[in-house]
């Protein structure tokens, strides 16, 4: 399949070659991409640029809102094909991968009717002079996701951009495009001018390192693993382009003793299975004060237990692993904690009938985690969740705040003051009161605190981030 987008042609690689793609349900490869390299970004990138010059550069805003507002209609006329393609590539529930697409129309509807609306500014100044302070575009932005929800990234990554008047670059993960291909078709059928979004297919040390490292990008956004955030990180600096960094977590669901324990159970046990954990805000760490613990943690385990885990068609809680790699380090981080003597307090059911060539992972719950242990700190990626007690509000929030994370935190009381001094002393982009909404709501600002990443995505937030302002000063005497 040819799968590389530059200046509305899709393409193979300048250099022909192609990446087996692979079910994570059963191991075997069902279709190919093309391998783009450097060669395929240079192409890329100065078709991004010859938009900006052109057509796209030249649209105002209102007409920029209307192509994605309609590109998010024929995003949900095309809802059901292309929750098939994400659900085949992932692995996900067939209504999970259904509710993804209908968030991926959302970004296209919220940015696309918000592109007219964000305003400059007139400063007062000396007289004689007006001052204005516009908005306006990065320029070629350079857009890297990962493969955990391919298709609701591309909209949260594209969808500002584009309402902004940027002209794209995106290099999905080599281990799921596929709805990332079929979108940016709907994009060109919306009516996006040619270069107005390119895409180029491919690995991330080859086409990933490639683009972020072009001399020709303005701007970057990145979304995967630290380790690969501070590469980006360290090639875009080198030609001093800013940078946006949505990078890992190990967020914690802080459990008082005046929880109201029907509520947060249920939402407790989804935060980390859904999605089979692949989820960066998945709430991995679970702080449940001293008198109630084994009451709480004994509950979650029951709801453990019910969790199944099977193929999209099955539909159940959640699916497989991603890849074999991901899978591998899941299984680590599993059996060396039963290997060091954490208790295993539960563990959810692989559906009859799964393959034993496919990557899934039963969850498994651990408590009570020692707190200088890997569960304790390190993200997993995966369907697992590490029980701790605290003793006190400053010990829970000692030990929510100790890891080098900070992406999300929930918080489970009763108590009105107690919800404020938490939601203030918590390191963390988000916080959730008796609630917790791991990846929703295209309205709220997300992003890191520490290792978590910096700059922001979603809400009006993400427009700023990807625009900068200019000052113009005119001296009318
Ligand atoms: P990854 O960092 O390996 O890959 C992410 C993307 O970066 C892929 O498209 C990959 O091809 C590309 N890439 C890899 N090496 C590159 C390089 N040298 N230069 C440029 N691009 C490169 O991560 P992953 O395994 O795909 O995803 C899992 C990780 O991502 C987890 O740690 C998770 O926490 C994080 N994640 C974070 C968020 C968030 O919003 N904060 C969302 C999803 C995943």
């Amino acid at each position: 399949m040819s799968t590389i987008l530059i200046d509305g042609q899709w393409r193979s690689s300048v250099n022909g070659q192609t990446i087996e793609v692979i079910n994570p349900c059963d191991n075997k490869s069902f279709t190919t991409i093309s391998r783009g390299t450097s060669a395929d970004i240079d192409l890329a990138v100065a078709a991004a640029q010859r938009a900006l010059d052109g057509a796209w550069g030249r649209m105002t805003a209102t007409e920029r809102g209307r192509i994605l507002m309609k590109f998010g209609e024929l995003i949900i006329k095309n809802a059901e094909e292309i929750a098939l393609i994400e659900a085949r590539d992932t692995g996900k529930p067939m209504t999970v991968a259904r509710n993804d697409i209908v968030a991926v129309a959302r970004y296209f509807e919220f940015y696309g009717s918000a592109a007219d609306k964000i305003h400059g500014q007139q400063i007062p100044y000396l007289n004689g002079y007006n001052v204005q302070v516009v908005r306006v575009p990065h320029g070629v932005t350079a857009h890297i996701i990962p493969w955990n929800y391919p298709a609701q990234m591309f909209g949260r990554t594209l969808a500002p951009a584009l309402a902004m008047g940027n002209a794209a670059v995106l290099k999905p993960s080599e281990d799921a495009c596929l709805s990332g291909i079929r979108l940016a078709q709907l994009a060109m059928e919306a009516g996006l001018p040619p270069g107005a979004l390119n895409v180029v297919t491919g690995y991330g040390y080859e086409a990933g390192a490639a683009l972020t490292a072009h001399p020709g990008i303005n701007f970057a956004t990145f979304t995967g693993s630290p380790e690969v955030g501070v590469m980006v990180q360290e090639s875009t600096a080198k030609n001093a382009v800013p940078c946006v960094l949505e990078l890992g977590g190990k967020s914690p669901q802080i459990v008082f003793n005046d929880v109201d324990m029907d509520k947060a159970v249920p939402i407790i046990v989804k935060a980390i299975t859904q999605n089979a954990g692949q989820t960066c805000s998945a709430g991995s760490r679970l702080l449940i004060q001293q008198d109630i613990y084994e009451t709480f943690v004994g509950r979650v385990a029951e709801a453990f237990k019910k969790v199944k885990v099977g193929t999209p068609e099955m539909d159940l809680d959640c699916g497989p692993i991603v890849n074999a790699k991901q899978f591998a380090r899941v299984k680590g981080f599993i059996d060396q904690a039963v290997a060091s003597g954490v208790p295993l307090l539960a563990r959810g059911v692989l559906a009859d009938g799964v393959s034993p060539e496919g990557y899934f992972v039963a969850p498994a719950l651990f408590g009570a985690v020692p707190r200088d242990h890997q569960l304790a700190c390190k993200e997993v990626f995966g369907p697992v969740l590490a029980a701790m007690p605290f003793s006190d509000e400053e010990d829970a929030v000692r030990l929510a705040n100790a890891t080098e994370f900070g992406l999300v935190s929930g918080v489970w009381t009763e108590n009105g003051s107690r919800q404020q001094r938490m939601a203030q002393r918590l390191h963390s982009g988000q916080v959730f009161i008796n609630c917790y909404g791991a990846g929703g709501g295209v309205e709220l600002p997300f992003g890191g605190m520490k290792r978590s990443g910096h700059g922001r995505e979603k809400g009006f937030l993400a427009l700023e981030e990807f625009s900068t302002t200019k000052t113009v000063v005119l001296h009318h005497g």
